[in-house]
Parts: structure tokens; C-alpha cells; sequence
């Protein structure tokens, strides 16, 4: 197992790009690859292929960055970095698919926040993402632009509401926006007495990890007691810039967490989520949930049974340190249910059996 974080690949199309331009996430954006024509230049598709991708891009929206795309094996059309992003004409056949999985719409008593859970809200600052992930929760939200004044809206009614002390600023991505722009949004946050936790939910330190500047870190530690959570999928995407950007967050003292989404295809194998967690601890984010895939329209090619995802966390206990195993949960209307493979055989009036990692079974007598 590899598990030192090495320097992303440069697909060749980008190897005579002047380091200062790569490195400047400015560049990348304005770089960013948008035309199919130009991808498949890039990336060897079969013709048949080909349209598949121009017509499930014309229904959901993609793009990604000459960075990301050189973490994708250009011949392996069944690399998990290239089945994350680019579009497939399997996104267009998903009878089973909901438009909006979570209900948001339906807990958004502003445009762009919703509130579900009862001292928080999800804030919607951006809808604009580096890389557009095909397997999105919110693929409804990234096709529309955020109303103007939708920002100024929620505010009021957080004002209103003092029972909500923690804001998640969401997205699409919140750092596509710019440093000033971020810098008012959080001002304005910090401003209400009764919000007393920030986070920030941002796939940047993958996707696109120049982003991620000592200036934006200085930043955003001034709105401290301040969290960001990531999202890593595959251990391929920790790379050393991606190593770099996260160190650069964490010395600012912004604490790390990562939020995967166990994909078919992608980290559904037992030696890939091994491989994911450990090195996220490497690098000092903490694994801190896989999700169920969502029953988003156009993920159908990702989903996998409940038994199969039980099965494979249940296959990592002994073998990694518990603070390297996420929380395994399902995302659903009603907030996020954490489910965990039982290991209890038995249980009496004497105690309970217990199975222990390497089968064994242990007997915990009952105290009086
Ligand atoms: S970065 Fe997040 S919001 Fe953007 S497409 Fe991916 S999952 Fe969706």
C-alpha cells in the first residue's frame, strides 16, 4: 500500500503550463475544462461514449479543473476519479431517482438555508463548484443560480431564531467565492450573538487545493471556533498538494474533517477505504462520515445495498485505530441515521455475547 501523499500527474495537454499559472487556482478555474470536444481530447472515449457524455452533460452540469484531470487514467474508463466527474449516459437512465432525495426544498423556510434539525441550518452561499461530481446530493441546486438577495434573507431569519448557534456555509462550494466576498458572509454570521459555530463544507482541498492560500487560512481563523469539513473519496485524490492545502488549514487551527460518500465503482472495496482512511489521518483529517449514497436522480450507477456498505465498514474494525473509521449513515428527510453492523449474538438476562473483530466470541456478564 502507497500510502505517502505524492505530486498529482500533469496530463500532457498541460505540461508545458508555467508552474506559477498551475499553481494559482485563479488560473485553474479560468482553465477549467467545460467542452466535450476539448475533454475528449484528453481522455480516450469511444465515439458511442463520446455522445453518451455530451448528452448527460447537457442535463446536469460539469466541469473540472486541468489539476483534477490529471488524476485521471486517461485509458481506464473505469477509473474512480473519472467516474466521479465526468458526465455518463448512465445518469440519463434512473427511474428510481428523486429530484430533491432529502426534502430540502420542503425544510427551506428561506430560498438557499434549510433548516432541519433544530439549532442549525445549512446555508447555500455558492452555486458554483470546482469539479461537479456526478454523484451530487444536490444536482437540482447547481443547475440554478442563488437568488441575490437569498444570503440576506436567511440572515434575518437566523437573527430571529436564537435557538440556532451553529451554521454549516454550504454550497455548491463556499470557497469559490472570493476571499472578500467569504470575509462578509462571515462577518455577518459572527455578527449574531447566538451563532457560536461556523462550519464550512467545502471539496476544494480535493478538487482544486491551490484554493486553499495561507491568505484564505489566515482568513477564515479570524471567525474561529471555525470547522471544515471535506470530501475525499479515493485515496488517489491525496496527492501533495492536496496534503499541502490541508496542512495549511490545520496550522491556521481550522480542525479537519472529511464526509466521503461510499460510491459503487469507486472505494466499494475493502483495500481502497483502508487505504482512503489512513491516509486522511496522515495528512490530519479526521474520517468523520461515509455516507450511503443519496437516491439522487442520476446516481443510480453508484448505489449499493445497505448490506454491502455494512459489510465492508464492519471489515475495517481491528484493522484501523476507531478514529480512522467514519461513521457509516444514511442521509435521509428526517436528518442523518448512523447505522453499524450488530455484533451482539446474544443477550439474556446473564449478559450478552459479543463478536469481537477477529471472531471470537466474548461473553459481558450482566452487573446486578
Ligand atoms: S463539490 Fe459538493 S456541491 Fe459540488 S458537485 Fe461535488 S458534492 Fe456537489
Amino acid at each position: 500500500m502507497h500510502i505517502e501523499a505524492v505530486k498529482a500527474p500533469r496530463h500532457p495537454a498541460y505540461r508545458n503550463i508555467a508552474d506559477a499559472e498551475w499553481n494559482d487556482w485563479r488560473w485553474q478555474m479560468s482553465a477549467g475544462i467545460r467542452d466535450i470536444d476539448k475533454l475528449t481530447n484528453c481522455i480516450s472515449v469511444s465515439a458511442q461514449e463520446k455522445e453518451g457524455m455530451r448528452r448527460a452533460g447537457e442535463a446536469y452540469r460539469w466541469s473540472l479543473t486541468p489539476y483534477f484531470l490529471g488524476l485521471i487514467d486517461p485509458f481506464d474508463p473505469t477509473c474512480p476519479i473519472r467516474l466521479q466527474v465526468l458526465p455518463d449516459e448512465r445518469e440519463l437512465f434512473d427511474p428510481d431517482g428523486l429530484e430533491d432525495p432529502l426534502l430540502e426544498e420542503k425544510h427551506s423556510p428561506v430560498e438557499d438555508m434549510i433548516h432541519l434539525y433544530p439549532n442549525r441550518v445549512a446555508l447555500c452561499v455558492s452555486d458554483s463548484c470546482a469539479a461537479y461530481c456526478r454523484h451530487c446530493f444536490r444536482k437540482r441546486r447547481t443547475l440554478r443560480k442563488p437568488r441575490p438577495d437569498s444570503f440576506d434573507r436567511a440572515l434575518e431569519y437566523i437573527k430571529g431564531h436564537s435557538e440556532i448557534c451553529d451554521v454549516l456555509v454550504t454550497g455548491g462550494d463556499p470557497l469559490m467565492l472570493s476571499d472578500e466576498i467569504l470575509h462578509d458572509r462571515l462577518s455577518r454570521l459572527r455578527e449574531i450573538k447566538h451563532v457560536k459555530i461556523l462550519r464550512i463544507g467545502s471539496r476544494l482541498p480535493a478538487t482544486l487545493p491551490m484554493r486553499i492560500t495561507p491568505e484564505l487560512a489566515g482568513m477564515l481563523a479570524e471567525f474561529h471556533p471555525l470547522y471544515l469539513n471535506t470530501q475525499f473519496n479515493h485515496p488517489r485524490e491525496i496527492t501533495a498538494e492536496a496534503a499541502g492545502a490541508c496542512d495549511i488549514l490545520s496550522r491556521a487551527g481550522i480542525q479537519l474533517g472529511n464526509q466521503s460518500v461510499l460510491l459503487k465503482g469507486v472505494n466499494d472495496r475493502r483495500e481502497t477505504l483502508m487505504e482512503l482512511f489512513q491516509k486522511l489521518l496522515l495528512i490530519r483529517v479526521k474520517p468523520y462520515y461515509i455516507f450511503h449514497p443519496h437516491r439522487q436522480r442520476g446516481t443510480r450507477h453508484f448505489r449499493l445495498s445497505i448490506d454491502r456498505g455494512l459489510e465492508l465498514m464492519d471489515s475495517l474494525r481491528g484493522y484501523l485505530p476507531g478514529m480512522a473509521i467514519p461513521t457509516y449513515a444514511v442521509d435521509t428527510p428526517h436528518g442523518k441515521v448512523p447505522i453499524l453492523k450488530d455484533r451482539i449474538v446474544s443477550n439474556d438476562d446473564n449478559g450478552t455475547r459479543l463478536r469481537t473483530f477477529d471472531g471470537e466470541i466474548w461473553f459481558e456478564k450482566k452487573e446486578d
